[in-house]
């Protein structure tokens, strides 16, 4: 069940019920228009990850400052940028069931809608329901570029791949998925740059043997957060799909050359013990904020370490002058900016101190 909203407009932050999800518009739009201005030069566009924000609200502002699109992971998530008005959205993912394949044909009614294949039978899926939906849809070939998630091998086999997508009739041959995942936290820029290099030419690789086939990609698509400047700037990839960088959280903040992004989203918590000296206590534990990328960080609290989460209690380590008052809130930001968003109902939109929107998390829970 949705939840109430833990804020209204015009309220000062710290009237805010906690734990809540704070978005600081300032830094989250200065990294929207970052993010454009970046890209402009490169001639690549952005369709940003969806799977990070689940919202259609926030879609439809980084598409107004040029996004071509959204990505997403699951059809829940195609559904509730759908409905929300969204009108080009990439399930940059395999879907291997044929009933969501039936409600992603039934959406791509109001929307431009393509979704990913790794193989011939859930191609020949997707061509059955394609049929019986008495459409046509759009697939990409997606390639593994990582080794350690879906995809079929660059090369040969994925032109095999798309001359079957193109030979279906309810088909359209899209072009190709190309995303490298464990590269985004690799720390060093050098690493990185290295990864990506070997994933652009065993992507530019398998772009060419297409076209010597006829084989035309629209979309090349791939990057994150931690490696879309090499991806836009490869000549092969057309769209970048990055979806952290909107909101910048502590683990990305760890790389080395981090990215050129604002932390802008926060959990907002507040101290419910001070009982014991060098020790505070938060109410916000691993369900309010997800540990599985390290623990938040408190937010311009010199100080103050969050040092260990139980379920609903956030353990603070407090250094001799800086202890936090009982009923004091923090901000902390997020290790892993995508789980902890998915915990909310609500976005709470800050500008100097007040608030200013609330958004509603609209994809939240969407897993199916
Ligand atoms: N593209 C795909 C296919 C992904 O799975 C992800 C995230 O896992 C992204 C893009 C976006 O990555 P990030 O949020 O790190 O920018
Ligand atoms: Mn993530």
């Amino acid at each position: 069940m949705p939840q109430h909203p833990p804020a209204e407009p015009g309220m000062r932050e710290d009237e805010v019920d906690t734990p809540a999800l704070i978005l600081d518009l300032d830094a989250f739009e200065a990294n929207l228009d970052a993010m454009a201005a970046f890209l402009a030069p490169t001639g690549a566009k952005l369709r940003a990850h969806a799977k990070t924000h689940k919202s259609a609200v926030i879609a439809l502002q980084q598409m107004r400052r040029g996004a071509v699109g959204q990505c997403v992971q699951k059809v829940a998530e195609a559904e509730a940028l759908a409905w929300g008005g969204v009108p080009d959205i990439l399930v940059s993912n395999e879907v291997a069931s044929p009933r969501k394949l039936a409600r992603l044909l039934a959406l791509s009614r109001i929307a431009d809608i393509a979704v990913c294949a790794d193989g011939e039978e859930g191609i020949a899926m997707a061509e059955q329901a394609a049929e019986a939906a008495g459409q046509r849809l759009r697939v990409l070939v997606e390639i593994s570029v990582s080794g350690n998630r879906c995809g079929v091998s660059p090369g040969p086999e994925a032109v095999a791949l798309a001359q079957r997508i193109a030979a279906s009739p309810h088909l359209i041959f899209g072009g190709l998925q190309a995303y490298h995942g464990s590269a985004q936290h690799q720390r060093t820029p050098e690493q990185r740059a290295t990864t990506i290099a070997q994933t652009v030419e065993d992507t530019r690789r398998t772009v060419e043997q297409l076209r010597q086939q006829g084989l035309e990609c629209g979309i090349v698509g791939g990057g994150g957060t931690g490696t879309f400047r090499h991806e836009a700037t490869s000549g092969v990839y057309t769209e970048i799909q990055a979806g952290s960088y909107a909101f910048m959280d502590a683990d990305y903040a760890a790389n080395e050359d981090a990215p050129p992004f604002r932390h802008a989203l926060f959990v907002l918590s507040q101290v419910m013990s001070t009982a014991r000296a060098g020790f505070a206590v938060l109410d916000a534990g691993h369900k309010a904020v997800p540990t599985d990328s390290g623990f938040p960080k408190p937010w311009q609290r010199p100080g103050l370490d969050y040092t260990g989460a139980s379920d609903e209690h956030g353990q603070l380590a407090v250094r001799d002058g800086a202890a936090p008052k009982l009923g004091e809130k923090l901000r902390l930001v997020p290790g892993h900016c995508d789980p902890t968003v998915d915990r909310y109902d609500w976005y709470v939109g800050v500008r100097g101190g007040r608030v200013e929107c609330l958004w509603p998390v609209s994809a939240r829970g969407g897993m199916q």
